[in-house]
């Protein structure tokens, strides 16, 4: 899917988080958004998703005005720094918890997030809790997870920060695969330049809200 970002602005009374920001990400590519902390990545990020209101500008799927659109109505999933999982569900049940809120099947279910679990390699720890699993594991079930409903954008906000380097390796080439096996748009947020170099094709710089920079 083709993501259009219009003029896009966030205002929290007093401080501009994002401001006018311009940015086309096309059908099934791996883009990066690099920026110093505080720059208003997450803030975009999270406008992209839903999760918070625009102040101005307008977010195009497609020819589709999505900008009031309710987050779960988008078909983007999302994962974290911090990987959320719930710390008292197996894999299993994480990966199925998002099939469960639209009521999908059980049987479905189980079937579904055994495929999405051989995909990022986790389909010998179904049975595991979070406690149990280490830091790049439990980033690959919250890949799962986020990719549970077959959504049409995946958005990862600083997904490998909390990673050694090595591993964040692993999950930054896993990223590529999915984006080239599920043909998905991939948005990549992170402040950290040697993330972008491993993987993006197409980098938007961002500094104080605007984008300062564009390039391969
Ligand atoms: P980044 O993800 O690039 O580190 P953020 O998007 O989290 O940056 O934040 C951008 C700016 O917006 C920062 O100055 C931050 O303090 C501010 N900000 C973010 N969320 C809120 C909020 N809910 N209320 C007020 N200010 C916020
Ligand atoms: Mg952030």
């Amino acid at each position: 899917m083709r993501v259009v970002l219009d003029h896009i602005t966030k205002r929290f009374s007093d401080v501009t988080a994002v401001s006018e920001f311009n940015a086309t990400l096309e059908d099934g590519e791996l883009v990066s958004l690099l920026g110093p902390s505080g720059c208003g990545k997450s803030t975009l990020l999270n406008m992209l998703s839903g999760i918070l209101p625009v102040s101005g500008g307008k977010i195009y799927f497609d020819d589709q005005d999505v900008t009031s659109m309710p987050p779960e109505k988008r078909g983007i999933g999302l994962v974290f720094q911090n990987y959320a999982l719930y710390p008292h569900m197996t894999v299993m049940g994480n990966i199925c918890f998002p099939l469960e809120t639209q009521r999908v099947p059980k049987a479905e279910r189980i079937e579904r997030a055994n495929e999405i679990a051989k995909l990022v390699h986790v389909d010998m720890l179904m049975n595991r809790k979070p406690s149990e699993l280490s830091g790049g594991q439990q980033q690959r079930v919250a890949i799962a997870r986020a990719l549970a409903t077959n959504p049409k954008v995946l958005l990862c906000d600083e997904a490998t920060s909390a990673l050694d380097p090595k591993t964040t390796r692993q999950i930054l080439e896993l990223i590529r695969d999915i984006n080239q096996k599920l043909n998905i748009t991939v948005v990549i947020i992170t402040h950290q330049m040697s993330v972008v170099k491993e993987v993006c094709s197409h980098v938007a710089i961002l500094d104080d809200g605007c984008v300062a920079e564009e390039g391969m």
